[in-house]
């Protein structure tokens, strides 16, 4: 989840799907003629090229999940069994107007063009749903990655309110989406906390002593902001201190949006520079085509893209 300002809920974390109460969405629909021509165009490209359909039409809210956290204790090598966690989350929106969604695709689809294809397809995201008033159990929110359904939502109003914002929230939800898959078992179950699978490497980068805030029952204190910040160190954000995955999103999210701020802090904070350093091992064990030459590229070119956007020149807008 990207919070606006503060942090809203809960983390999307290891989280197993018991049922889906209503339809995620309608899905893209037969009459997208609203949006311009170079909008149609970016459509069919991001769906050619991910398997990705981005809905902004006749979704249905709420949508709603209802999950059940299946949680293990370990001691030692035994593995003790305890209740599983029960959760619910609700995301509420509106459908966006054709004029916003085209706005927010000139700001959404050039940081797809950052992803290896097969990075994309690994996730098993189908669907980017774009929304307005977006709210998860009642808070606002920027966007939301529920982890059982192949999908994200965005919201085209608060995304496009501040460019840097709106990129780094693209690429955090995404994350969620890639660590739902890293966070599950072989048989697709979503794994806790202290699962033995869990990634244990990644908090052991943290100073000894810290634990994440994880807030009981959802919402984290004011404060809790996403804004890059060097405040808090071996941490980019504050935000990043509400828990594991979280942290692990805004790593992502600030590489590919913002890789001259993490390289600063990475040169100045070492904690910092072994979670950039962890996350680029992750995503290359999860993608090989995320290596080192890809991450050289996108922190010194500007405009990196590793697939080639669509030509828009001559195309009529309307
Ligand atoms: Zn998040």
């Amino acid at each position: 989840m990207r919070v606006l300002v503060l942090s809203g809920l809960r983390p999307m974390t290891c989280l197993a799907l018991i049922f889906i109460s209503s339809s995620p969405c309608v899905g893209q629909s037969k009459t997208a003629t609203d949006i311009n021509n170079e909008s149609k165009i970016i459509l069919e490209w991001v769906a050619k090229t991910y398997d990705l359909t981005i809905a902004w039409q006749n979704v249905s809210y709420p949508i709603e999940t209802k999950y059940s956290v299946p949680r293990i204790l370990l001691k030692g090598t035994q593995v003790v069994p305890l209740p599983a966690l029960e959760a619910t989350y609700v995301c509420n929106g509106t459908n966006p107007t054709p004029a916003k969604v085209n706005e927010l695709l000139f700001l959404l689809v050039p940081e797809l063009a950052k992803y290896p294809p097969s990075f994309v397809k690994k996730t098993e995201m189908t669907k980017i749903i774009l929304a307005r008033n977006l709210t998860a159990n009642g808070k606002p929110v920027g966007g939301v990655a529920p982890p059982a359904f192949s999908l994200f939502l965005a919201d085209v109003e608060k995304l496009t309110v501040r460019t840097n914002y709106g990129v780094q929230a693209i690429h955090h939800e995404f994350f969620h989406k890639v660590d739902h898959r890293i966070h599950r078992d072989d048989k697709g179950v979503a794994m806790a906390a202290n699962h033995p699978l869990w990634d244990a490497n990644w908090e052991k980068l943290n100073r000894p002593g810290f634990a994440y805030l994880n807030p009981p029952g959802g919402g984290a204190p004011p404060g809790f902001t996403a804004e890059p910040t060097d405040k808090f160190p071996g941490f980019l954000s504050r935000y990043s201190m509400a828990s594991l995955l979280e942290e692990r999103a805004e790593v992502f999210g600030y590489m590919f949006s913002n890789p001259d701020f993490v390289e600063k802090r990475a040169k100045a904070d070492p904690v910092v520079k072994s979670k950039v350093n962890r996350m680029k091992a992750i995503l290359k064990e999860y993608c090989p085509e995320m290596d080192e030459k890809y991450f050289e590229r996108l922190s010194t070119e500007r405009n990196f893209r590793f697939v080639a956007l669509p030509d828009l020149s001559g195309t009529p807008k309307k």
